[in-house]
């Protein structure tokens, strides 16, 4: 389906129009929604407007470092009323969020006066916003906060450039991916010119592993199972894993599909993790050639990009969905040409 988005400048023109923000992404948030709106916050706030960042799930653990973390409201019932630097917002400003499902109470609450305002990169993103600037080929919604600001003139210290930088670093795959495109690298050396220091975003995410995700790593590789004459390799992480290793504080496990799709051979690798009883399964998927995985995902419910997708089934039999998950990967995989 083809949308008419309303794009960068409109999404501009009402925020110098407006003075009161309030700005959130999907939760859990990641380190490219939490990236975005803490550097549009950041950067709202030097100009003098009132911004706060939202979030209906507490910040993940790996993420608290970023400046401007530590300020961010994690959702209560009732806060637009309650909190007063939430009192009578303009706008919910929403980044990298492809449908509204996982927005919760700072969306579901908001009072009617507010816009909603729609800032993503998903193929999958439905334009649920009063204003929409969906750019499918940004390598983050980051990279696309960061255009705006520039394009704008706004302003951009060192504390706007860093979380902008992780979210490039984030949904780059530290610069390994097919999205690492020459706009994604200018921006990143736009951003560290501007202050954003690449080791410190390293020795927080990338050499700061706890004993626990080690082990729960260790756990996904032995638990690897390959089909398609192995160019499919799944894993799985159930609940109690996360329980016994002490993992329970937001998204841990998520990265363990690298796992499969690091492993020789694989076109496509899958994650199956296993959620709280009663709440299914989450599956994400990656895929390293052009078999689409989002495809895949739209069909259970999901959504994502063309080679990083994920959904959730409501199945609690994490065995029997990603049996169920294999076959059909696998068949289609068999119909897809070999790279
Ligand atoms: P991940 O596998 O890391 O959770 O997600 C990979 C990509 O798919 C991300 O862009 C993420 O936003 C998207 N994604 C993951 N799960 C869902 C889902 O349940 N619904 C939608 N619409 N997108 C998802
Ligand atoms: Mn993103």
């Amino acid at each position: 389906m083809a949308f008419l988005d309303d794009g960068p400048d409109a999404v501009a023109a009402f925020l110098s129009g407006s003075d009161r923000f309030v700005l959130t992404g999907h939760s859990p948030l990641d380190g490219d929604g939490l990236g975005s709106a803490l550097g549009l916050c950041r950067s709202l706030r030097l100009l003098g407007k009132t911004a706060h960042v939202v979030s209906a799930a507490p910040v993940p653990s790996n993420l608290r470092w970023l400046p401007g973390a530590a300020d961010v409201f994690v959702w209560t019932p009732g806060a637009y009323a309650s909190h007063p630097g939430l009192a009578d917002p303009q706008a919910l400003l929403c980044f990298d969020s492809g449908d509204t499902v996982r927005l919760g109470g700072p969306y579901d609450e908001l009072p009617r006066t507010a816009a909603v305002v729609n800032v993503d990169h998903h193929v999958t993103n439905t334009r649920y916003g009063v204003l929409n600037w969906v750019d499918e080929e940004a390598p983050s919604v980051g990279e696309m906060v960061f255009r705006l600001l520039r394009a704008r003139g706004l302003p951009v210290d060192a504390d706007v450039a860093l979380p902008l930088y992780l979210s490039l670093v984030e949904d780059t795959g530290r610069f390994s991916y097919s999205n690492t495109t020459p706009a994604a690298l200018r921006a990143a050396a736009d951003l560290v010119e501007a202050g954003a220091r690449p080791e410190v975003v390293t020795n927080h995410l990338f050499r700061n592993e706890d004993l626990g995700t080690m082990r729960l790593r260790a756990r996904c590789v032995e638990r690897l199972q390959t089909a398609a004459g192995g160019r499919l390799a799944t894993t799985y992480v159930t609940w109690a894993d996360l329980e016994e290793l002490g993992l329970l504080d937001g998204e841990q496990g998520r990265e363990m599909v690298e796992v499969a799709v690091g492993l020789e051979g694989t076109d496509v690798g899958i994650l199956f993790r296993g959620l709280r009883a009663g709440e299914g399964t989450k599956v994400s998927c990656r895929s390293k050639t052009d078999f689409d995985v989002a495809a895949v995902c739209t069909a259970r419910g999901g959504g994502g990009h063309k080679k990083a997708a994920g959904c959730t089934v409501h199945d609690d039999d994490l065995a029997r969905v990603r049996a169920a998950l294999t076959a059909e990967v696998a068949a289609g995989l068999e119909r897809h040409p070999r790279p």
